[in-house]
């Protein structure tokens, strides 16, 4: 029931510690266990649970603890990690967090969203970003640009499903999850999350999701 008993590495312990982060959340205390065991999970949490730490922490732990050295090839960057949010200020949010877990390490995390310029965002991809938060239209612009391919994925995060599904992003969404330089289901790990979950849901689930656990909260 605390951070030290996770297994996480004493450095993204120390990380939390000073983000003033004391003990475990509920959807934390269940997530990251199943998360750092290797296994795909679909996760029933609202905004405010910590999700973003659930699914953040073991995925920097893992990424320390089993580092692969940054490839790019004629697709463009190939990012270890994609987490993908419905809106801009949840994008910043999860790549500000991305940001602090991970501060004084190899680690470099890059963020695409729309309504600004491409170019800054994407010179920071293109230098090379093993976690690439982003909304699913201006992944696509990248990935159609042939600046970003998904070869080299460890990790996909679908965050807020139901939000993405609602704002029409599906599409954009199965693009990705489909894309000919995609990591295949079971040679990386899939977490999705979100605040319900209806039957849309749940099919998506059953289609991106590889025999995954479910924790609702
Ligand atoms: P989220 O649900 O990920 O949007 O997180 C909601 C807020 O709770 C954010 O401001 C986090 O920084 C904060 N938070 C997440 N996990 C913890 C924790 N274990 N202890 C205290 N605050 C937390």
């Amino acid at each position: 029931d605390s951070f030290q008993s996770a297994n996480l590495r004493k450095y993204v312990v120390e990380n939390i510690l000073k983000s003033g982060y004391k003990k475990p959340t509920p959807i934390q205390k269940h997530a990251i266990p199943i998360i750092m065991a290797g296994r795909d999970l679909m996760g029933c949490a609202q905004t405010g649970s910590g999700k973003t730490a659930a699914f953040l922490l073991p995925i920097i732990n893992t990424l320390l603890q089993d580092p692969r050295d940054l490839q790019t090839g004629e697709h463009g960057a190939q990012p270890q990690v994609v987490i993908v949010s419905p809106t801009r200020e949840l994008t910043l949010q999860i790549f500000n967090e991305a940001r602090k877990f991970s501060h004084g390490s190899v680690l470099k995390i890059a963020v695409a969203y729309g309504g600004t310029a491409v170019r800054h965002q994407g010179d920071s991809i293109a230098r090379g970003c093993h976690i690439l938060v982003a909304t699913p239209g201006r992944l696509n612009d990248f990935v159609d640009r042939g600046r970003v391919s998904f070869e080299s994925i460890r990790f996909v995060v679908l965050d807020e499903a139901d939000r993405m599904l609602d704002m029409g992003f599906m599409p954009n969404v199965e693009k990705m999850m489909g894309h000919p330089t995609m990591v295949p289901l079971k040679e990386r790990q899939t977490l999705m999350f979100s605040a319900t979950f209806p039957e849309d849901i749940q099919h998506l689930a059953g289609r991106f999701l590889n025999n995954y656990l479910f924790v609702a909260v």
